[in-house]
């Protein structure tokens, strides 16, 4: 038997360089149009119980390489759980992975993957409840249609948006585990979110870059996030569409949901920076983000980004231009591809599988604290 590495499936990347026997070197693909890489996602077959070494030899050059650094991959012989693989090391710009297969196919990933087609289960869960409302925001340049959830009857606008970034998909487990929660009847803070609040959730802002492996950018090779200040209908319809629909209803609380390759914890970025900044908005961003602190051991502070100086601010970022577009409180919650290093999991690391209570563990960081 020999081994057979292959990618060509939603969301799959991985190029083979090389192969000798049970050790191959490979490479990450660039996003079409783009330089960014960094998202991998292949099916290693023919190996069960031999002892396979794969190395991929492009990590220097990827768009984060810190991000490489104490960072273990992950395989699945179902596609359901998905377990961190102990031998995996990084050096000198290449990630060596050496595991043994128990069975003849297994998956590996930068992180567990979140398909397209999983995108349309969760779709089509969700839109059939009844009291959740289903939307069409537009198409993407691939054709697919940018969704979108409506729930609650409350007079403040909520929109929750996530992946932005495809190779992220941490972000749309934790969609999975917000939409779980807040649909819960017999949740009193659910309940309670509902009646004060509408929420507008679009699980995933990014399908065509999902669907085609990538790591950062839509099928244009545009980076989403870059975008917001001045999106168009020929290279960034996904923000065009999300943004209109927002001017439509106004925003009073936004949450931009991402991963972050390098720093080994659950943060918050918000919107510093701004020209119109408020007293309000500052107070209220910190009352959420000491409130999330206080109730979930996977949330800190002290990590993250440097903020932006006064008048500073990047607009073309979508915390940022909401912020000051609709004078509301925005943020971009960011989780860990290695782990949540103040309360690690050696067997998963940061995942969907949730060492927690629900589907994602993400998703108590975000909805428990409108309570306060
Ligand atoms: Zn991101």
């Amino acid at each position: 038997m020999a081994l057979t590495i292959s990618s060509a499936f939603d969301a799959g990347n991985i190029r083979v360089v090389k192969q000798d026997g049970f050790s191959a070197d490979l490479e990450i693909v660039k996003d079409h149009l783009s330089d960014f890489y960094q998202w991998f996602y292949f099916r290693v077959a023919g190996a069960g119980g031999r002892e396979v070494t794969l190395n991929i030899v492009n990590c220097a050059g990827s768009a984060y390489p810190n991000g490489w650094p104490d960072y273990k991959a992950v395989a699945s012989s179902d596609r359901e759980e998905w377990l961190r693989i102990d031998g995996t090391s990084y050096a000198d710009g290449v990630l060596t992975i050496r595991f043994t297969p128990e069975t003849d196919c297994v998956w590996l990933a930068y992180f567990a993957p979140y398909s397209m087609e999983r995108h349309h289960d969760l779709v089509a869960t969700y839109a059939s409840l009844p009291f959740v409302g289903y939307e069409s925001l537009g198409k993407s340049l691939d054709g697919q249609d940018i969704d979108c959830l409506t729930i609650g009857d409350g007079d403040l606008n909520v929109w929750l948006y996530a992946r932005q970034h495809p190779g992220e998909s941490m972000a749309e487990w934790w969609m999975e585990g917000a939409l779980e929660k807040l649909t819960d009847g017999d949740d009193p803070v659910a309940r309670v979110l509902l009646r004060d609040c509408t929420f507008h959730i679009v699980p995933n802002m990014n399908p065509d870059g999902s669907r085609r492996g990538h790591l950062r950018t839509n099928a244009a090779g545009i980076n989403l996030n870059r975008e917001w200040h001045a999106p168009s209908a020929e290279k960034s319809p996904e923000v065009l569409y999300v943004r209109n629909a927002m001017d439509e209803t106004g925003v009073d609380f936004a949450m931009d949901v991402h991963g972050d390759e390098a720093i080994p914890a659950n943060f918050l970025a918000g919107f510093e920076g701004i020209p119109s900044i408020t007293d309000r908005q500052t107070r209220l961003f910190k009352l959420f983000s000491e409130n999330l602190e206080r109730i979930s051991p996977d949330f800190q502070t002290s990590q993250g980004y440097e903020l932006a100086a006064p008048g500073q601010a990047n607009m073309s970022m979508s915390t940022t231009q909401l912020a000051e577009r609709y004078g509301c409180v925005s943020m971009t919650l960011e989780m860990p591809f290695k782990d949540n290093f103040d309360l690690p999991d050696p067997l998963y690391g940061w995942s969907p599988s949730d060492r927690n209570s629900s589907p994602s563990p993400a998703s108590t960081l975000c909805t428990r604290s409108y309570r306060n």
